[in-house]
């Protein structure tokens, strides 16, 4: 049986229902601004969409057309603030954008180029600039049709790192983050709420307390407020699929592109995880449990096609080596088509006289995570009385503590201190850790004193810091969120890590 409230646990000001990046930046914003807070994720943390994206932090040139230019404008301003709090997982990226006879007009597109250029407050970042397909190398790996491109920037993010490294830094302030842990009930006594929380992985049950209550279940958004909290007809998000492909490498070149649709859509090629091209997205609206969506045949067969229409080698199924699909829990705005939906977030408050209030998060993006945690807490601020106010403008994010253009600095300094580490493990450490890196490679004095080798460059001593330090539970957690080193592992190798996992999941619980 659940504990009852004169018996809870835990009090919090704060409960979070959801360990996606709109989750773990409130948790983490709130903590920094000193309330007590509380987070619940049911599986792991960016397991649902915040992994499945197409990992850019963008102002999202496309939705200029949809005249979200507040969206635009914000996300914009994002890159740079985000790029120098976490200058490890972020980085920038230019995109070439082939111009494509009989689709938008080119000055059409420069039109929105300029746009871009200027309504975010860009400073660090490179500005538009031309391209002669014909002389360029970015117009080598294409068909010999397009004469002309628009260069521009945006950045890079680590997606599922993004929000770990958002949960970490929550939990070092003093957040309580439990994963693998359900919210199944909420319920209102007085000024409180009371929070059953189930524990996955052991069965437990336990009841905790908080006076405000965060729903940032993403696509589960719904779910929460039906069954969660028992209310009925409820419809608020318009859930849309989408779905992306990688192959191995299709080209050299580092940038991007930016491929325009006959049907008014666009896709991504981007280079990935150094072997491999990445390209997506798709929109289709999406009816079951997100927590099975996975990539139809008919994306499959639309993002070879589309691609291929560029690539002077088509794309097929045969080149596809991974894919995923994530579920976008976009505010329901009664457009007609999913990728007219609107991509800005919607915060919604429950605040009666006496009631404990709550806050419910529709849409978003990963790059205005941090802005709509303000907007967040402006309102909790409100419900429950001002704290320390806005600060994550300038917090460096773990392990994002050195300069934002000093990343290949780090990789010299890590290889100088730990010189059995070839270049390509320091690179990807720094990457993926930071100055944390130091904290996985502790005293090492050999490659041996990483511990057990699992293949490519991946040790046991990684593999123990993600558990102690990152909440990895299973061979995926480590494979497919905390690194992508499924893709480099062959399939003993990651039955392997899976294996090595199990067993630290049962000593450790
Ligand atoms: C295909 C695609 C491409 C995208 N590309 C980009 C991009 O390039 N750039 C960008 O900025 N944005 C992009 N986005 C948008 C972005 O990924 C999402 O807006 C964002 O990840 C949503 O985060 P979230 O925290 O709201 O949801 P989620 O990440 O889904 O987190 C919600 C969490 O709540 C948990 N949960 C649900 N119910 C419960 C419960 N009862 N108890 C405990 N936990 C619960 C779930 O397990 C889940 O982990 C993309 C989205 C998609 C689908």
């Amino acid at each position: 049986m659940p504990e009852t409230g004169a018996r809870a646990a835990r009090d919090f000001d704060i409960f979070i229902i959801g360990g996606g990046i709109n989750g773990c930046g409130i948790a983490r914003d709130a903590v920094g601004r000193g309330y007590s807070v509380g987070l619940a994720e049911m599986n792991d943390l960016a397991s649902g969409t915040s992994s499945g994206s197409t990992k850019l932090i963008h102002g999202g040139l496309r939705y200029l057309e949809h005249y979200e230019f507040r969206l635009v404008r914000e996300a914009l301003m994002e890159r740079e603030v985000l790029w120098r709090n976490a200058p490890h997982i972020i980085w920038p990226m230019r995109f070439v954008l082939p111009i494509n006879k009989g689709l938008r007009p080119a000055w059409l597109v420069r039109l929105g180029l300029f746009l871009y250029d200027h309504i975010g407050g860009r400073k660090l970042l490179p500005k538009t600039r031309t391209l002669d397909m014909r002389s360029d190398p970015a117009g080598k790996p294409l068909k010999g049709n397009y004469r002309r491109a628009f260069e521009y920037s945006d950045c890079w993010v680590n997606d599922a790192r993004f929000v770990v490294l958002n949960a970490r830094d929550a939990a070092e302030r003093g957040a309580s983050i439990r994963t693998r842990t359900r919210v199944t009930a909420a319920r209102r006594e007085g000024t409180s709420w009371l929070i059953d929380l189930e524990d996955l992985r052991s069965g437990t049950v336990e009841t905790v307390r908080a006076r405000y209550l965060v729903n940032a279940a993403g696509p589960w958004v719904d779910h929460v407020i039906s069954g969660v909290l028992g209310r009925n007809d409820v419809h608020n998000v318009r859930l849309v699929q989408g779905s992306h492909i990688v192959i191995r490498r299709k080209f050299d070149d580092p940038r991007a592109y930016f491929f325009q649709n006959a049907d008014g859509r666009i896709i991504f090629a981007i280079p990935y995880e150094d072997d491999f091209t990445l390209i997506g997205t798709t929109d289709r609206d999406y009816k079951d449990d997100p927590k099975d969506v996975a990539i139809t045949d008919e994306e499959t067969d639309y993002l070879c096609a589309s691609a291929s229409e560029y690539f002077a080698e088509p794309v097929r199924r045969e080149d596809i080596v991974w894919s995923y699909s994530g579920v976008r829990p976009l505010f329901d705005d009664g457009a007609s088509k999913a990728q007219e939906a609107t991509r800005d977030y919607v915060l919604k408050t429950e605040e009666a006289d006496g009631e404990a209030p709550m806050l419910h998060v529709f849409g978003g993006k990963i790059t205005t995570y941090r802005k709509l945690a303000e907007s967040a807490l402006a309102k909790i601020e409100d419900a429950l009385g001002a704290k320390g106010g806005p600060w994550t403008h300038e917090g460096a994010l773990p392990g994002g503590d050195f300069p934002f253009d000093a990343y290949e600095g780090e990789v010299t300094d890590l290889g100088q201190d730990y010189p059995f580490l070839e270049a390509g493990f320091a690179a990807r450490l720094v990457r993926l850790y930071g100055t944390r890196a130091r904290k996985i490679l502790g005293n090492a004095l050999s490659i041996e004193d990483l511990g057990r080798h699992f293949g490519k460059d991946l040790y046991e001593a990684e593999l123990r810091y993600l558990v102690a330090q990152e909440w990895a539970v299973t061979g995926a957690d480590v494979l497919w969120r905390r690194t992508k080193r499924g893709l480099h592992l062959n399939a003993e190798e990651t039955a392997a890590v899976d294996a090595f996992m199990r067993e630290l999941a049962v000593a450790s619980h």
